[in-house]
């Protein structure tokens, strides 16, 4: 696949003044644009965003979407439909936030992946073990398990992120050896069950900084950051968008 990707997740942060004065100063950082990133703000700030991005080549992505794809009687839902007619190029799905706070997996994320393919979106499927399942050995199962969800979506467009729970938020990031070590297994795996990895990038995500990424970026196999706190700041991530 094509350049590396770089996502800024601004998970459930943000308001209407403080979102515009962030986005305005990505905005006047060539570097963000230029790298085609793009950033996953909180369904309440989409049109925002996507109003102040419009012709910028900053790309919008929602957080996450709903399982049900027609309209109808599902009372606080966001179909993929709605985030596309808003202008979303991708879609997060599956973050370990999702997994652990509301319960998701299997089924739920089937039906979500193809709402979003369905609706035009790349999907950005996360996956990635705990601590608990590290340190037990356990880490390549969990991955491999979590990655079952894809087994019927040969030949689309993806972004895969792979995400060490135990590195989200907490300013720990996996070294050079593990995220190398997932990225060559995550792909091998691809390759195997899907057929080709071509149209599919493998970002990394836990923790990645200004003074990290660099390094991170040029790991083999990673073609990309997800990125969350650091994506709350417009410096810090021009710093990493220069690192693809
Ligand atoms: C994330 O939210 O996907 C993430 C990787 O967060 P952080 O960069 O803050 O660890």
């Amino acid at each position: 696949m094509g350049a590396k990707l770089v996502i800024g997740n601004w998970k459930m942060n943000g308001r209407l003044a403080a979102n515009e004065q962030l986005l305005r100063a990505m905005l006047a950082m060539p570097a963000i644009a230029r790298s085609g990133a793009g950033i996953a703000a909180p369904a309440a700030y989409i049109a925002q965003i996507a109003a102040l991005c419009e012709g910028s080549g900053i790309q919008v992505c929602a957080q996450d979407v709903s399982r049900f794809a027609a309209d109808g009687a599902y009372t606080g839902e966001v179909s993929a439909s709605m985030l596309a007619d808003l202008g979303c190029r991708y879609v997060l799905i599956g973050h370990s936030e999702r997994r652990q706070y509301f319960a998701e997996a299997g089924a739920c994320l089937v039906d979500k992946l193809q709402a979003a393919l369905d609706a035009g979106m790349v999907p950005v499927f996360c996956v990635g073990e705990t601590l608990a399942e590290r340190e037990a050995g356990e880490y390549l199962s969990v991955i491999f398990s979590q990655l079952e969800v894809l087994r019927g979506f040969a030949g689309r467009e993806l972004v895969v992120a792979y995400e060490p729970v135990w590195a989200i938020g907490t300013g720990k990031v996996a070294n050079i050896e593990q995220i190398s070590e997932i990225h060559a297994e995550i792909k091998k795996w691809l390759l195997q069950t899907l057929g080709g990895t071509d149209n599919i990038r493998v970002l990394y995500g836990g923790s990645v900084k200004a003074d990290n990424a660099e390094v991170i970026m040029a790991v083999p196999g990673v073609d990309g950051a997800l990125v969350g706190g650091a994506s709350l700041d417009a410096s810090t991530f021009e710093l990493i968008c220069q690192t693809v």
